[in-house]
């Protein structure tokens, strides 16, 4: 007799299907099942002997003979498709690597070797990294979550190396999540280098084959350590022992397309299931954990000075109110002078690619804007081409004003590629180093320009937010901070911890051996409250500030949030459908649960499509995802639900 196998697939419908299977099958397993017209590789959830439904197909294949997902990450699984109200067979399918979901042998191409002469660092641990690293093994391989709150350059590395490895020695597994931008060689090496066991990587941009093996050597326990971004939350570790988080505040934790998961919240959820300790690091939490912290349910752990005799950076401002000429202040000039000719390396951070911003008409009000998206296109100048950072789309750049006819374009503000030009004229002995997405697209160019860097030699490193975080560099005396002054000006709640997040990580760069470094920041807004904090390295009173702010307001992280996005080419009908999603979600009477909007995105229009949003808050997380649960339902009887593209986000970040 065939048994009734119910499988996850990967499609956008909130639905299993249920299949008849005669081979030998296990929860967890892979099948080859036909789907409408095609084939369609899906999981197994459950094994039945009977169904709610006549006329049954097929399973075509059994495709493994041990599950692909064990209980714990199945579990993991469901209850993120719960909680982000997607569809089951999509999250699965996000969680498994390519190879997996297009029916690919789950075997291992070449186990990468053991590492055989492991280093030891060759310093005394300090006093607060000792009472960390034994404060977090007490917990007794027992659920506990620990804020790491060290500042920059403290030695936050070094207690999850110490944690790790006594977790090594108890034959657990430990699992490591850093951010998109985080996961250098550097790390990578010091992980590998210093613990007895093989360390596998999962990020983005690894080959199919080696994210499969890393994926299967974590599944069967060979690789004691798994360092990843956020997808690597998925990996099934069947020894899980700890799980740390490296730089818990950036953002790229959090998924913005498709299946919109925080691999930060889902790492609370998987520690708390395999009933294991947690590490969350930081030089400066998010308000979210500091709340945690507040309600005793984060356990924080202070690191509060630099390792060795470095000390923190001075840091001081340049008031940009009186000065006319350009991207650089005079001063900042000067002071990069002295740090060059004392032999030193200075940072100057901008984040924004490109030769410039603005390409405009001096004689009228011309500006080059994309065709497809609501916003400036960016002149890039070794391409001779404007380009759309949203939609991608590239153009020649216009030779006479469209608008006027007049031969009177021109160009308006700094992007990296200006700078460099710009810097050269003043040091033009000077190697420029430049780091940002155009000089690091070809491979391996961005682990070139680290080496350079790391080699010591006096230059001026030109970097956007990817060198903001993390990167160890030991000449670098100065950074200097060019234009940060967009971030005063964001309509986004979260604006001002971003940037207070943003210019802590970025100072944190300067002076991290030996001398004290020094950090400049440019500025039209001198008298902006953030600097008192900054300046004085008073973080943790910035944001209980900012606490108190959103307590007020009843903002996150006191409430909950999940946003309701619709977007279409007709604008129109993106902003009716959440008219009648507002009708639906009205009928739906949860009283606690704000309804607010549709508003029209900040960025109204991207690759031709209108946004618009609709944000539902509550106090009561329970109440608000039942109201979601409910709408989710019901969502059919939207009109215009055929007419547009609309997605759930729940705790949005944008
Ligand atoms: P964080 O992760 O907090 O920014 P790191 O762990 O990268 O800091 O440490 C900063 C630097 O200090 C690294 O080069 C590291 O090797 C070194 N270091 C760490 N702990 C000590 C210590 N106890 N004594 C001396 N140097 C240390
Ligand atoms: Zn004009
Ligand atoms: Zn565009």
């Amino acid at each position: 007799m065939s048994l009734i196998v119910e499988v996850a697939i990967p499609i956008p419908l909130n639905k299993t299907f249920d299949y008849l299977c005669d081979d030998e099958v296990l929860v967890g397993v892979r099948v080859k099942v036909p789907f409408v017209r095609k084939k369609v590789i899906g999981i197994v959830l459950a094994i039945r002997d009977k169904s709610n439904f006549y006329k049954l197909k097929s399973v075509e294949e059994v495709l493994d003979k041990t599950p692909i997902l064990d209980k714990l990450t199945l579990s993991l699984l469901f209850w993120s498709a719960n909680y982000y109200h997607h569809p089951i067979g999509e999250v699965i399918s996000t969680a498994l690597p390519k190879n997996l979901r297009l029916g690919k042998k789950a075997n291992i191409k070449k186990i990468t070797g053991l590492p055989n002469q492991t280093k030891q660092s060759n310093f005394k641990l300090s006093d607060e990294q000792n009472i960390a690293i034994t404060q977090i093994l007490k917990s007794n391989y027992q659920y506990h979550a620990f804020l790491l709150h060290g500042v920059t350059g403290s030695g936050k590395t070094e207690v999850y190396l110490h944690t790790t490895q006594a977790m090594l020695n108890q034959k657990k597994q430990v699992l490591v999540l850093v951010p998109e931008i985080g996961l250098t060689p550097q790390m990578i090496t010091r992980f590998e280098s210093r613990l007895k066991t093989r360390v596998v990587t999962i990020h983005s941009q690894l080959n199919e084959t080696k994210k499969l093996d890393a994926y299967l050597m974590a599944k069967n326990g060979e690789a004691g350590v798994v360092i990843g971004t956020r997808s690597a939350i998925f990996s099934p570790m069947p020894n899980l022992g700890l799980i740390i988080i490296d730089e818990e505040h950036d953002n790229s934790f959090k998924q913005q397309s498709n299946f919109r998961y925080c691999a930060k919240n889902l790492s609370f959820i998987r520690a708390k299931q395999a009933n294991i300790p947690i590490v969350l690091g930081t030089a400066t939490p998010s308000l979210e954990l500091l709340k945690n912290v507040m309600d005793q349910k984060i356990t924080r752990i202070t690191l509060t000075k630099r390792t060795g005799n470095a000390t923190l950076p001075k840091i001081s401002l340049i008031d940009m109110r009186s000065n006319t000429d350009g991207a650089l202040s005079k001063m900042l000039i000067e002071k990069t002078k002295q740090y060059l000719s004392a032999g030193k390396q200075v940072m100057l951070f901008i984040n924004r690619r490109g030769y410039a911003p603005v390409y405009y008409c001096t004689q009228c009000s011309w500006k080059a804007q994309c065709d497809h998206c609501d916003s400036t296109m960016v002149y890039h100048r070794h391409i001779n081409r404007l380009k759309c950072h949203h939609c991608g789309g590239e153009k020649m750049p216009e030779h006479t004003c469209p608008d006027c006819f007049r031969q009177s374009l021109k160009v308006l503000g700094y992007g990296t590629e200006r700078l460099e030009e710009t810097l050269s004229s003043y040091f033009a002995d000077t190697p420029i180093i430049r780091i940002d997405r155009d000089t690091t697209r070809r491979k391996k160019a961005f682990t070139r320009h680290l080496e350079q860097i790391n080699a010591g030699k006096s230059c001026i490193i030109i970097g956007t937010q990817m060198l903001a975080k993390g990167h160890d560099f030991s000449n670098l005396a100065m950074v200097g901070i060019l234009d940060i002054d967009t971030g005063f000006l964001s309509l986004n709640f979260r604006a001002t911890e971003y940037l207070a997040q943003l210019l802590i990580q970025v100072s944190g760069r300067a002076g991290r051996h030996k001398e004290k470094g020094e950090v400049v920041i440019q500025t039209r807004y001198p008298d902006h409250p953030i600097f008192n904090f900054i300046l004085s390295s008073h973080y943790t009173q910035f944001a209980n500030q900012l606490l108190k702010q959103r307590l007020s307001a009843m903002m996150p992280p006191f409430s909950h949030q999940a946003l309701l996005c619709a977007n279409a080419k007709n604008k129109q009908n993106a902003e009716n459908f959440l008219h009648e999603a507002v009708v639906l979600l009205k009928n739906i009477q949860i009283n606690s649960v704000e309804i607010l909007g549709p508003v029209i995105n900040t960025i109204e229009k991207k690759s031709d499509y209108y946004y618009f949003n609709l944000y539902l808050q509550s106090n009561n997380r329970v109440t608000l995802h039942q109201m979601l649960s409910t709408f989710n339902q019901h969502i059919n009887i939207l009109k215009l639900k055929n007419k547009v593209r609309w997605y759930l986000d729940i705790d949005p970040i944008e």
